[in-house]
């Protein structure tokens, strides 16, 4: 006879019941999410703004910047208030809202220039997020570095406060695209049997998993699709030795093939496909700044390496950094840190 164990309770009681209690006393709720949101930042934050609009409440929900074309069909994408459009505005409802949520990040700095908003608003403030180290700015601190996405967390968050049958399939859409995306389609960091369970009680609410996955992972443009190939096949440098893999597109290059924001999400985890690589990078000219993308699998930790070398952070296996510089002393630094990594690196395999 086999049974299931019922789904834990991962966050501590206390905290659900402050976060409840704090709703109920908020007449203006915001909700803020990272820089260059991702399927788990939107997933997670549109899922509570979903949540919290189905319980009447006054709630916006803000973003530093826009976020890429394939996440757009989310009910609500079209509700996302974005800072950079219109920091006026966004500073007039910080000065309004009573409680703020910060989801998908730690730490002020990575919402851009919305941190200092943040940082001087007398609202009560609840950190929902799976990256170390949280910031010390929060009420509430719901900070589970070991569940793989911040969207699980506002499932457990809605679980735990028993409002599970008023999740409505909108909600559980959402959750299940951020549970998704930051475990690359349950390809990684997915071993925690929970997971599965919190699917299957999604699936019942009415979700589509597979026309999800197809919303987010097979909607690519040409020029995108083109782009992939360009890079794999002109942009790539194998360091067999220091089972490592490094990809990299300059502006001129983006420029080429029409970039849009978002277009190379993803290329990143590509050289990972390559027998006994374990490590790789993508570097990208972004304007000012050249951004540093980070992935491994196994136990090579890419957050220390981001952390150490190119002021970021993030987790284990996928973490991200910048560098101020031009791309080729960036793509140099790089090799450079590799190579003071050599041993770590050969070690892994
Ligand atoms: P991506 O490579 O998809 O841009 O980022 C992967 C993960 O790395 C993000 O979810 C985030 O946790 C982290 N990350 C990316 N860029 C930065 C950064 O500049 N600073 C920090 N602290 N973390 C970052
Ligand atoms: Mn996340």
């Amino acid at each position: 006879m086999h049974y299931f164990e019922p789904l834990s309770d991962v966050i501590g009681g206390q905290f659900v019941q402050q976060v409840q209690q704090l709703i109920e006393n908020s007449n203006q709720i915001l909700i803020t999410t990272h820089f260059s949101p991702d399927g788990d930042a939107l997933g997670a934050s549109l899922g509570l703004y979903h949540f919290l609009k189905q319980k009447k409440k006054n709630v916006k929900l803000m973003v530093p910047n826009s976020f890429p074309y394939f996440l757009k069909w989310m009910k609500g994408s079209d509700e996302i208030l974005i800072y950079e459009y219109n920091p006026k505005a966004a500073k007039a409802i910080f000065d309004h809202s009573d409680l703020i949520f910060s989801l998908d990040y730690n730490i002020p700095k990575r919402i851009g220039n919305m941190a200092s908003l943040l940082e001087k608003s007398d609202a009560k403030k609840v950190l929902i997020d799976h990256h170390l180290f949280p910031g010390d700015i929060y009420d509430v601190v719901i900070s589970y570095p070991k569940i793989s996405s911040t969207s699980e967390l506002v499932f457990r968050l809605l679980y735990q406060a028993d409002e599970y049958d008023e999740m409505d399939k909108t909600i559980a859409e959402c959750i299940y695209c951020g549970m998704m995306a930051d475990t690359g389609g349950f390809t990684f960091n997915s071993n925690n049997p929970e997971i599965y369970l919190i699917i299957s009680l999604l699936i019942r609410k009415g979700i589509d998993k597979d026309r999800i996955f197809s919303l987010v992972y097979n909607n690519l443009s040409e020029d995108r699709f083109r782009l992939l190939g360009f890079t794999l096949s002109q942009r790539m440098k194998v360091y067999p030795e220091l089972h490592t893999a490094l990809i990299w597109l300059s502006l001129e290059d983006q420029k080429q093939f029409s970039y849009n924001k978002g277009d190379t999400e993803g290329f990143v985890n590509y050289p990972l496909s390559i027998k006994d690589i374990i490590f790789t990078a993508f570097i990208r000219e972004d304007g000012e700044m050249v951004k540093m993308s980070f992935r491994s699998q196994g136990t090579f930790p890419t957050n220390e390496f981001a952390a150490k070398y190119f002021n970021g952070g993030g987790h284990l296996n996928a973490s991200g950094g910048e560098f101020y510089g031009t791309l080729e002393d960036a793509i140099s630094l790089f090799e450079n840190c590799i190579e003071e990594n050599a041993e770590k690196l050969r070690g892994t395999i």
